[in-house]
């Protein structure tokens, strides 16, 4: 049973009925998505919930990404948890840029998603992550409770998951910060 669910994950049909072992896409991705280390940031409350993903009750580790990282250069995941503001924005795609690829980014609540409750006639607060830089899930919430986080990170899981050598991971660009909407 268990071969034959693995079957079309290592079995890639080509034009022409033939089958191409694809094995190595497998278990590279496999490995990948099994150990998302994220960076260790944050800047507001939603980041108190995502603190708390890592202790005993809830228990990160459950998924690999239990080893939060102090250096971009050594993490996968960019957990985007708080209100982000103007003076943040830079430094958010200095450290966006520090990471290597593939690398992946979770936007974790209302402030980070949209703005929030600081969406309206509000001069220093982004109105979106994805304004800044490519976010790949988004997770809702004032503040999201760490299931949801945890649910976020299962989505990522399955983007990893598909991913192969014909259809790879793709760094997007991040946006220029200067022509921002700022009203
Ligand atoms: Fe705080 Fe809510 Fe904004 Fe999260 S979404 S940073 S909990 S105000």
């Amino acid at each position: 049973m268990g071969i034959i669910n693995l079957a079309p994950k290592i079995l890639d049909p080509i034009p022409g009925g033939k089958y191409v072992v694809n094995a190595i896409d497998y278990v590279v991705n496999w490995a990948r998505a099994n150990s998302i280390w994220p960076l260790t940031y944050g800047t507001s409350c939603c980041a108190i919930e995502m603190m708390s993903s890592s202790m005993a009750r809830y228990d990160i580790a459950r998924f690999g990404s239990e080893v939060f990282r102090s250096s971009p250069r050594q993490a996968d995941l960019f957990i985007l948890a708080g209100t982000i503001t103007r003076r943040m924005a830079p430094a958010i795609q200095m450290l966006w840029e520090q990471i290597p690829g593939p690398k992946y980014v979770i936007a974790m609540g209302a402030c980070t998603i949209s703005g929030g409750p600081f969406i309206y006639d509000n001069y220093s607060v982004v109105r979106g992550a994805q304004n800044l830089i490519p976010v790949d899930v988004f997770v809702p919430g004032c503040p999201p409770r760490p299931e949801a986080l945890f649910h976020g990170l299962l989505t990522l899981r399955e983007k990893i998951l598909k991913e192969t050598c014909r259809n790879p991971w793709h760094e997007g660009e991040p946006k220029d910060v200067s022509t921002m909407d700022r009203y």
